[in-house]
């Protein structure tokens, strides 16, 4: 972490080491505990004589590892038996084509719900993978939120499935515009297992897996560093998977394999562990959800009590409690001159996506509370001398 420029601090840095509060969108923060965990094991792990970069990924340690992630995921989540949880390569954005690629039938149909950036992505790759690969199949897009800048989440009126999808895409949490399905899910017609892109809030609150056929994303939001994407996957999903194309992109080959049919990226994976063990010490996800929605709450308040001044870019009903998307009303200038004064005040990484612009708040499960309240401050702040 690069030391910060701290020439007309605010308010007292209350970070440790230099470190700043980094409210970054992904890469993102991790515990400090689960920093100074990896910094020993990159000397020497367990032990071993060698650091974990350095470990055999068929070794016993890494044994040890891939069994221990495996059992508190399971946990963390309720996982029930019939899922299987894979680590995988190429991010979320490799799914995009991945998921058709195993599941979408010959001449089959897959829906879309386009909730944002990703969303739209999602849309494009699978697509384009058809065009290529599968013909006569056929992308769907039963909803999209983008006639309102993709401020909300579609309700299932506004939604139209085709007659007979082989599944329903939907992405739980959207990074960069700043919604998330809150105590619902889409409506999927009997039989289209739903297929979630969970990148942004997985394991951010308690979660019914059940209600999902496939659950995938980056590591480096809540769960951990880049260079692992996590797929939770039913058995019945693995099975039917088109069995035509390279092994590597089969996800029967992770799961026959724990993972790791050729050098997987076991530093990632490893990370996940770290994070998987210091959820369950921090209560497991009722307690993770409780924290996360009152951190999302305080700045949330912030911004409302002072709705003159902000602009919040989510419909309220939808709004994420991991991405928090605002500006002020007064224009482009004040929101500089806000990240400014904040990144004194170790606020960092508060830069909106190009295509929201303003700022975004990132709140992932181990961004702590206090930067929450320091970033809440602020935006009070903020508003009372420049409004
Ligand atoms: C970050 C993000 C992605 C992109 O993830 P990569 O791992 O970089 O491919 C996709 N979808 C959502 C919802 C995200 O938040």
């Amino acid at each position: 972490m690069t030391t910060m420029q701290t020439s007309r601090p605010t308010k007292p840095a209350t970070t440790a080491g230099g470190r700043a509060f980094n409210f970054g969108a992904g890469p993102s923060v991790l515990p400090e505990e689960v920093i100074k965990q990896i910094q020993q094991d990159i000397w020497n792990y367990a032990g071993a004589g060698m650091g974990i970069l350095e470990l055999s990924h068929r070794g016993k340690h890494y044994d040890q590892i891939v069994a221990d992630v495996d059992c508190d995921l399971r946990e963390i989540g309720s996982i029930p038996a019939n899922y299987k949880i894979l680590f995988m390569t190429g991010g979320a954005t490799g799914q995009n084509w991945l998921v058709p690629a195993n599941l979408l039938p010959i001449g089959g149909t897959g829906d879309y719900i386009v909730t944002g950036y990703w969303a739209e992505g999602s849309v494009k790759d699978a697509q384009q993978y058809c065009q290529g690969a599968n013909p006569t199949a056929s992308i769907h897009v039963a909803a999209n939120s983008a006639d309102q800048k993709h401020s909300y989440i579609p309700s299932d009126e506004q939604t139209k499935y085709s007659a007979k999808p082989a599944y329903v895409h939907m992405t739980s949490s959207n990074t960069i515009y700043g919604t998330q399905w809150r105590g619902r899910l889409p409506n999927a017609p009997a039989g289209a297992p739903l297929i979630c892109d969970a990148s942004s809030d997985i394991f951010s609150e308690p979660i019914d897996i059940t209600k999902f056929g496939v659950l995938y994303g980056g590591a480096q939001k809540n769960l951990g560093t880049t260079g692992a994407t996590f797929v939770i996957i039913r058995d019945d999903l693995i099975e039917m998977g088109h069995k035509h194309i390279p092994r590597m992109t089969q996800y029967r080959t992770y799961a026959k394999d724990e993972s790791r049919p050729n050098t997987p990226p076991h530093f990632a994976i490893y990370t996940v562990g770290l994070m998987a063990k210091w959820i369950k010490k921090q209560g497991g996800l009722a307690k993770l959800g409780q924290i996360n929605r009152d951190k999302a709450g305080v700045i949330y308040k912030a911004l409302d009590d002072n709705q003159g001044f902000w602009l919040s870019h989510a419909r309220e009903a939808d709004r994420s409690l991991m991405n928090i998307t605002f500006r002020a009303k007064g224009g482009d200038a004040l929101d500089e001159k806000f990240m400014t004064e904040a990144k004194a005040a170790s606020c960092d990484g508060l830069k909106g996506h190009r295509a929201t612009g303003g700022m975004r708040a990132s709140l992932y499960n181990a961004f702590p509370a206090e930067g929450a309240d320091v970033l809440a401050d602020l935006i009070r702040d903020f508003a009372q001398k420049n409004g």
